[in-house]
């Protein structure tokens, strides 16, 4: 699947993003063997039980017996911020998949691809 279809579903997906404590919309689109999982941001009054978007889209696939993808597109709309997953996420996805496995950052004006392995080198692993 290529990033342009990815934006396309993950614009799709962001109406369902709940953010209205901190209006920072957030989507996430996980692709490969296993299919299609998306995710949104979901925020809470009480903000340290808010989960971000690709969270939301991994443990909907986890939880669903889905572990094969190859990436992750994170998107935002607007041109200011781009959307790069926080330490947890990151954490959360080094879980599942391995360092070669993308983590694709877009907004309206730009993206920017990443290997898992580049963004949280080191993980923690038992
Ligand atoms: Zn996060």
């Amino acid at each position: 699947m290529k990033t342009v279809e990815m934006v396309k579903v993950a614009k799709e997906v962001l109406r369902n993003a709940y953010a209205p404590y901190s209006n920072f919309r957030v989507s996430a689109v996980l692709f490969g063997e296993d299919g299609l999982f998306t995710g949104v941001n979901v925020e809470n009054a009480s903000y340290g039980l808010t989960v971000c978007a690709e969270r939301v889209a991994v443990f909907k696939a986890v939880s669903e017996g889905k572990r094969k993808f190859e990436k992750i597109l994170v998107y935002t709309p607007g041109r200011e911020n781009l959307p790069y997953p926080c330490g947890a996420c990151r954490q959360v996805m080094a879980e599942f998949f391995g360092e070669d496995f993308r983590v694709i950052v877009a907004n309206d004006s730009e993206e920017e691809q990443f290997t898992l392995g580049e963004l949280l080198p080191f993980n923690f692993k038992r």
